[in-house]
């Protein structure tokens, strides 16, 4: 009876639960065994979370509970003050996803610079119609050069051969240079940036930071890719600078509102690539973050 008992409200990569077993007992939430999180609160040491709200109440109601591992980033869904208050553990998987999404930035550029979304959904003769631009040789300026920009950095640099341009207060310009990429004010990045693409968080001076004036500020015919947040850019101005033409399209993994309605007219924008936040959405970085959180558990148990 004390042997640890951790709780998974939803299914994990199976990886993650091998990794438990020999420190706990593992009782799932979920299937035909599934038990609620009321059978089991005055006995669960740990809950390996994915998106499930974890809130005061519940946390008050398991006096063994010691640790609660995020499995991704954002902890926006679990009561934190009370956590802390309680002196529980609450812990994410922040580098797990970065390679994942990355790769789909550039995925998201590529399909924008090749016309692919316009390719895959015409069913007429688009290839005259197309006219494709190599990335080779072009510049790409980052905003944000944290652990997914860094990747991309690496991708487009070494793999495309792009010139790369980053902005970010928070990061020393030697640290931007050692990973062969030019550090830059904003203004400067937005002025050379053939292709952007965003990479901060979304807080409050974040919101909007790409606006109308940052949109036209950018060479005619950039491309812009968000893998970030949907607030990071203001979608009406992005909607008028592609209808405007100055920009040649748009590839957004994230929007302001999601899932993107339907009638939403983004959607109806032929060079704008839409992707409903499927930046981590692969068998390695799901694998990861259930087995990160996993360890954060068996750590914090033993
Ligand atoms: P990170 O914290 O490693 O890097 C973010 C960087 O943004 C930091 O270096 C910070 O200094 C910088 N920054 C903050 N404010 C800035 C500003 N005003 N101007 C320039 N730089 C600024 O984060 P990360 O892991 O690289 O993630 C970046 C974003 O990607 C986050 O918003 C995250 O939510 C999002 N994300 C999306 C997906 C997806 O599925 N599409 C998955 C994971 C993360």
């Amino acid at each position: 009876a004390d042997r640890p008992l951790v709780w998974i409200p939803r299914p994990v990569h199976e990886d993650a639960l091998a990794r438990l077993r020999p420190h706990a007992d593992v009782r799932l939430g979920y299937g035909t065994e599934g038990v609620p999180f009321d059978e089991i609160s005055d006995r669960v040491t740990a809950i390996l979370l994915r998106t499930e709200r974890v809130d005061g109440a519940m946390l008050r109601a398991a006096p063994r509970l010691r640790i609660v591992a995020r499995h991704g980033v954002g902890v926006d869904t679990v009561d934190i003050g009370t956590a802390r208050e309680l002196g529980i553990t609450v812990t994410t998987t922040p580098t797990a996803n970065s390679r994942s999404v990355a790769e789909h930035a550039m995925a998201l550029l590529l399909a924008v610079r090749r016309g692919i979304g316009i390719a895959v959904r015409d069913e007429g003769d688009t290839r005259a119609a197309i006219r494709g631009r190599e990335l080779s040789g072009a510049t790409l300026g980052l905003i944000g050069f944290g652990r997914i920009a860094r990747e991309v950095a690496a991708i487009a640099g070494q793999g495309f051969g792009m010139r790369v341009l980053a902005h970010d207060p928070m990061v020393p310009a030697p640290v931007i240079k050692e990973a062969g990429v030019e550090p830059v004010d904003l203004p400067v990045l937005l002025s050379r940036a053939d292709n952007l693409s965003l990479h901060v968080p979304l807080v409050e001076t974040t919101r909007n930071l790409v606006g109308l004036p940052e949109l036209l500020a950018l060479p005619e015919g950039a491309v812009v890719v968000n893998t970030s947040r949907g607030g990071v850019i203001d979608e009406s101005a992005l909607l008028d600078a592609v209808r405007r033409g100055h920009l040649a399209g748009a590839g957004l993994d994230v929007t302001a509102v999601e899932p993107l309605p339907p009638d939403h007219p983004l959607r109806d924008e032929p060079s704008v690539v839409i992707t409903p936040h499927t930046g981590a959405q692969t068998a390695e970085a799901l694998r990861r973050m259930a087995t990160e959180a996993a360890d954060h558990i068996v750590a914090a148990l033993t």
